[in-house]
Parts: C-alpha cells; sequence; structure tokens
C-alpha cells in the first residue's frame, strides 16, 4: 500500500501527461509522507533516481532508488544540499522531472492560502528552471485564485506547453489544481539580447 492517498493523483497525473519513464531521475518536493516518492520509485525502476524534499522528516522507504533531504524550499541552502543530494556540478542540470505537492498550512483564508500556495509554486518553478534538463517536464499544484493565470504564464514561457488538470483524486479539494508543463525549451542566448 501507498503512504498516503495522494500517491493516486501522481498516478492520474503521469497516466495523463506521461511524465515517469524508467532511468529518469526525478526531484519530488514537498514528499513527505512520501506516496509520490513510492509511485515515482515504481515507475522510473532499478535504474532512475528519486530525490524527495520535505520540511518534514521522511520515513525511510527501503528503496534504493530513493534519497530524501530534510529542508525548506523557500531557503536557498536547501538548493544547494539538493544539488549535493543529485551530485550535480554547479551548474548542472541532470533532472527529468520535477513535481511538487508543496502546500502551506492552510489558515482557512482563501486569499491568504492562494498567495502562500502561488509563493511555494514559484519556489519550485525555480527550482526547475534551475535542475532541469533541455526537454525536462514540471508538474506543480497551486490552488486556484487571481494570481494563478500570472504565473501559468511565467511557466508558458519556459516550456513547450503548459495546462491545468485536477486529478479525480483531487475533486473533494475543490481550489486544488495542477499545472503540468512539458518540455523545458532552451533557448540559447541570442546576440543583441
Ligand atoms: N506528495 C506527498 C505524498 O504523496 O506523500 C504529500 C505532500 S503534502 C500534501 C505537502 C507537503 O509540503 C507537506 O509535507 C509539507 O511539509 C510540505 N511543504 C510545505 N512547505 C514546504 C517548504 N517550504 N519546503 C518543503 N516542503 C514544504
Amino acid at each position: 500500500g501507498y503512504r498516503a492517498r495522494s500517491a493516486y493523483k501522481l498516478q492520474q497525473l503521469d497516466d495523463e501527461a506521461d511524465l515517469l519513464s524508467p532511468g529518469d531521475t526525478v526531484v519530488d518536493l514537498g514528499a513527505a509522507p512520501g506516496g509520490w516518492l513510492q509511485v515515482a520509485a515504481e515507475r522510473v525502476g532499478d535504474g532512475g533516481r528519486v530525490v524527495g524534499v520535505d520540511l518534514q522528516a521522511i520515513d525511510d522507504l527501503e528503496s534504493h532508488v530513493v534519497e530524501t533531504v530534510r529542508g525548506d524550499m523557500t531557503e536557498d541552502r536547501t538548493r544547494y544540499y539538493l544539488r549535493k543530494a543529485l551530485g550535480a556540478g554547479e551548474d548542472e542540470r541532470v533532472v527529468d522531472v520535477v513535481v511538487s505537492d508543496m502546500a502551506p498550512n492552510m489558515s482557512g483564508e482563501y486569499s491568504l492560502d492562494h498567495a502562500r500556495s502561488i509563493h511555494l509554486a514559484r519556489q519550485a518553478f525555480d527550482t526547475a528552471l534551475e535542475f532541469l534538463k533541455p526537454g525536462g517536464d514540471f508538474v506543480v499544484k497551486v490552488f486556484d485564485g487571481p494570481d494563478l493565470a500570472d504565473f501559468r504564464a511565467d511557466v508558458g514561457e519556459e516550456f513547450q506547453y503548459v495546462r491545468a488538470y485536477t486529478p479525480e483524486a483531487s475533486r473533494k479539494q475543490s481550489s486544488e489544481r495542477y499545472l503540468i508543463a512539458k518540455g523545458r525549451t532552451d533557448v540559447p542566448v541570442t546576440a543583441g539580447e
């Protein structure tokens, strides 16, 4: 069984958008308690790897494919620890897929929860741009609201396409959406830019 019912959301996202392939390197942000890590590990197989990051400690998954980092993605040093866990050099981009299920502690105040969610999603986006290979994919949870359109447009500039998707398993959390961004573009800097 899975550690969290949210595992089914990643299965549905992957079935919908074809994200995880055998041998992939995956970064999972907001990974505790580890449901998405379990699904990702199954789908990348023995030749892949999955690095999960969370504020909370994650109990050992007993999978040689999975590694975890405890840290706050709003702090720069966490990205440094993530880079070390990936074994990547300073400017190396070694990741095929970045997924983020990060969510703020809910205050119950809609506009505050929305703003915090978009802030976390932007941290995930920055992390994706730092680590994703050209052609890599990015999936991020957001709570719907007024700042979502701007965020979606910003993501769209860096990928071949972006779309919103609500997995069946998310229906109960009515404002929860996932943006699926496929195919990180890697436009070289041109003269005069
Ligand atoms: N996908 C996970 C699973 O399948 O087990 C469930 C993730 S849960 C919905 C959201 C997680 O985001 C929480 O574990 C929380 O600690 C984490 N989180 C929230 N803010 C964070 C931050 N600034 N840095 C790292 N993790 C964060």
